[in-house]
């Protein structure tokens, strides 16, 4: 019959404690109060772990005030190997992106303001021009995501028509993203056509009809198929959308602009590639290989993309100001491909020679070393993440900890910034490949006053 429930001390009786007074010179009453009523609702939540005597619900108390001050989105330091990793925002920005958003949120700006003509203007003309310079597309829009500009695509293009899919294509990119059913959402019957893992022209052919409203392709991001396999290209799917006089929408998904082959890395088209094989609307993400901020692209023939423009859907999946001039900044550094490489932390962190990461490896261990803890430099793989170049293994390297490394990978998560970190073959690893050098001394000083 004992509920331990029964035992807690009420917020009137902390508020007076002695233990607790020292923590009106850090805060506010109400401060005290919130953080007094928080941490007495964790403890009827874990009964087992409530605090018990004036120190340990001094200490509670404290704690509660600490997380009440933290914000909840914070910096972490992403030592998982995945470079584009959704959990942890995807592609962090480049420098000039940071400095172009400090600019535009600091005051006013001409988002929708046309400062030549001293007229209203539109948010959609920002970034058009960079996009056509870098894709050879007619036009683009560019949305809050990836997801939005495909079904803005599709419900501008198949609203109650069809919408001719292959069944190899029909696939979930993550989350609550499944294909088919984001196009029931924009209005677009599916029409499958081809298997699973063989799709020819024919079969696209084959089910046009009066009612399609477009071809869709879209691209398998985050799996591979081998074996006896067939897909139809956009070069070959071009002649036939025209025939047909229906718009062939592509969605690319990874927002590559610039081949990466030299880097080993094959196999992901630029959208540069699908604009040219005749895709009528190609969609990506800003936030994947592109580089940049979250942000949907649709870019295409000027008819269509027009089309998507006047679509009052447009209204509800706009892009704020910040994103837009981050993403311009972010494109305009495209324009000399050398610089893109360098400065979009994504492209530098993908592309880096796996000598230099091991080499940072090497001076981090040496330095944890001095201050007491020990860690390895091990040959890893890392990977892109972010659904592109899904089978990309690429060489990199870690410190490695060996012990409870589960133990360890919730220390280091527990600190400030939390260092995330992978665990492989009972060994805690933290692969440098997705930390940007420039974190290397943040990266050091979080294992040291995690581990130490
Ligand atoms: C990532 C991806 C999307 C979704 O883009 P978001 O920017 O995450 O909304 C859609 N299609 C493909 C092929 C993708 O890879």
């Amino acid at each position: 019959m004992s509920d331990p429930r029964r035992a807690l001390p009420s917020v009137n009786a902390l508020l007076i404690s002695p233990a607790l007074q020292s923590l009106f010179a850090l805060a506010t009453r109400s401060d005290v109060t919130a953080a007094i009523r928080s941490a007495v609702d964790n403890a009827r939540l874990e009964p087992g772990n409530a605090p018990t005597g004036d120190s340990e619900w001094a200490a509670a108390v404290q704690d509660a005030l600490a997380s009440r001050r933290r914000r909840s989105l914070r910096r972490v330091l992403n030592a998982t190997g995945v470079v584009l990793h959704t959990n942890v925002g995807r592609a962090p920005l480049p420098r000039a992106a940071i400095d172009a958003i400090r600019e535009v949120a600091e005051g006013y700006c001409n988002l929708e303001y046309d400062v030549e003509r001293g007229e209203r203007g539109s948010r959609y003309t920002h970034c058009v021009s960079l996009i056509r310079e870098l894709t050879g597309a007619e036009d683009a829009l560019v949305v809050n995501n990836g997801a939005a500009a495909l079904v803005l695509a599709l419900n501008t293009f198949a609203d109650g028509a069809e919408a001719i899919v292959s069944r190899g294509e029909l696939v979930e990119i993550g989350g609550s993203f499944r294909v088919p059913d984001i196009m029931a959402k924009s209005g677009a019957r599916l029409v499958e056509v081809g298997t699973t893992n063989r799709t020819h022209l024919d079969d696209y052919k084959r089910a046009l009809s009066r009612g399609t409203g477009a071809i869709v392709k879209v691209h398998r991001s985050n799996f591979t198929v081998a074996g006896f396999v067939a897909e139809v290209e956009v070069r070959d799917l071009a002649p036939l959308a025209i025939e047909a006089a229906v718009p062939l929408l592509h969605d690319l998904g990874s927002g590559l602009l610039l081949p990466l082959d030299k880097y080993g890395l094959v196999g992901e088209t630029i959208l540069a590639q699908s604009v040219r094989e005749g895709a009528t609307v190609v969609t990506a993400s800003g936030d994947k290989l592109l580089g940049g901020p979250q942000a949907g692209l649709a870019i295409g023939s000027a008819d269509a993309i027009a089309r998507m423009r006047r679509n009052p859907l447009t209204r509800a999946l706009r892009v704020d100001k910040l994103t837009l001039t981050a993403l311009e900044a972010t494109l305009a550094l495209y324009r000399d491909p050398e610089t893109a490489l360098r400065e979009i932390p994504a492209l530098a962190m993908l592309t880096a020679p796996v000598d230099a990461i091991r080499a940072r490896a090497v001076l981090l261990r040496d330095q944890l070393s001095l201050a007491g803890v020990q860690m390895e430099v091990a040959d890893t793989s890392a990977s892109v993440g972010g659904g592109a170049f899904p089978s990309a293994a690429i060489p990199s390297a870690a410190l490695a900890i060996t012990g409870d490394a589960a133990a360890l990978e919730a220390k280091l998560r527990d600190g400030d910034p939390p260092v995330i970190g992978r665990i492989d073959s009972g060994r805690l690893l933290l692969d440098l490949r997705s930390v940007p050098e420039t974190d290397d001394q943040a990266l050091a000083a979080a294992v040291i006053a995690a581990l130490q």
